[in-house]
């Protein structure tokens, strides 16, 4: 049995994206993305943090791919001239000797990240502005233009034959008894488009659980979704930092704790907080009324912080697997090589990092058949 393409890819962020340029080189591949701008959802609402790594459960997939991704990620810059700068990160502690420090250098030397400590001198003489008893500072850290990314891995599957389909979006998918093949239904900018697919790979995001519904992936094996929102502030003026400044991260790693990081021109913003959302309740609205508990959080380590120059900047939503009370959850990657289905769930943090690695993964995966 024939079918239009060897993959169908559903979501252009940044994760389809990376696979459609893997997979592209392997077969045909169509890519599917609802809205006109790829990469306008969580792939471009988010901190634009290359992770070390330091955070992850010991053998969880977010952990390999993230050390994985971020080599991966460094090399493509170099190799395609993606902005980026590998600008070094400090976790603040404001108590000396704090047991979550010496939990991350632990694990930093287990997994070969390198990581140095830095008492309240060095910290003084390398960052001024912070207040803090100790610090860890972790090098391999750095910072991306994902715009600049996502196009050019868009630019190199296109050039390899991948059709990139915008304002397309997905809306069911079957197979039959006569022919394995996906038949799929679209709904493009010109109406109801159908066409088939030997594999169906699902990247959408905030929406992945909906696609593997309508896709007839058992809801047993569709985990639920914790959208949890993160708001951002821009910080107006010269940046008073020369690295990227973290607490200590929260309790079940919901967030990495209200954080400074630069963009390449020097801007400072602070954020992401968490807030757990009702999933009918996707806003990206920033509430000003919010300041107040950023500043607060800013000021144990930014003290000489004026609060009137934090403006309510962006938001971006995490696909969260695990509710405030539960333990932090893994990447969920749901691969059934008889059905040819690969369906990505709970791709929150470090997922930008990880984004080469998931598409080595998926193409690991689809090889095996
Ligand atoms: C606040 C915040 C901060 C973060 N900071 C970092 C960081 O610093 N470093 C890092 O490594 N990671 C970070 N992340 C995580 C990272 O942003 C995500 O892991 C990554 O962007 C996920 O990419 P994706 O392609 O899986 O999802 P998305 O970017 O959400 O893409 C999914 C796409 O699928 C499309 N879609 C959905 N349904 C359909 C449909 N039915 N038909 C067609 N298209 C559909 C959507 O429109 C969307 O474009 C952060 C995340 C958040 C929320």
């Amino acid at each position: 049995m024939s079918s239009d393409f060897d993959f169908c890819i559903i979501g252009g962020g940044v994760v389809g994206l990376a696979i459609a340029r893997q997979l592209s080189s392997l077969g045909s591949v169509l890519l599917t993305e609802q809205h006109d701008l790829l990469g306008s959802e969580t792939s471009s609402r988010n901190s634009e943090v290359i992770h070390a790594g330091l955070y992850y459960a010991p053998g969880s997939l977010k952990e390999s791919l993230c050390l994985r991704g971020k080599h991966l990620l460094y090399d493509f810059c170099q190799r395609y001239q993606i902005p980026h700068r590998p600008i070094g990160k400090l976790i603040v502690a404001q108590q000396p000797n704090d047991p979550a420090l010496d939990q991350l250098q632990h694990k930093a030397q287990q997994l070969g990240i390198p990581l140095q400590r830095w008492n309240q001198q060095q910290l003084q003489q390398q960052e001024p502005a912070v207040r803090a008893s100790e610090a860890l500072y972790s090098p391999t850290t750095g910072i991306i233009d994902s715009h600049s990314y996502m196009q050019a891995l868009t630019h190199q599957a296109e050039q390899q034959g991948a059709l990139v389909m915008r304002q397309t979006r997905f809306l069911a998918a079957q197979q039959t008894n006569h022919d394995p093949a996906w038949q799929i239904a679209l709904h493009t900018s010109d109406g109801p488009f159908t066409t088939s697919a030997r594999w169906l790979i699902n990247c959408a995001g905030l929406q992945a659980q909906q696609v593997a519904a309508a896709s007839g992936l058992a809801a047993t094996h569709i985990p639920d979704l914790y959208p949890c929102r993160g708001h951002y502030f821009s910080y107006s003026g010269r940046s008073p930092f020369r690295h990227l400044i973290y607490p200590l991260p929260e309790k079940n790693l919901t967030g990495l704790g209200i954080h400074a990081t630069l963009d390449l021109g020097g801007q400072v913003k602070f954020g992401p907080d968490t807030e757990y959302l009702a999933s009918d309740d996707l806003s990206y609205q920033v509430r000003p009324q919010l300041r107040d508990k950023f500043a607060s959080a800013i000021r144990r380590y930014f003290p000489a912080l004026d609060e009137q120059q934090l403006q309510p900047d962006y938001a971006g939503i995490r696909p969260k697997l695990h509710n405030a009370s539960q333990s932090a959850t893994d990447f969920c990657l749901r691969l059934d090589q008889a059905q040819k289905s690969l369906h990505l769930f709970g791709i929150e943090s470090p997922g930008l990092t990880a984004s080469l690695a998931l598409a080595e993964w998926a193409e690991r995966s689809v090889s095996r058949e």
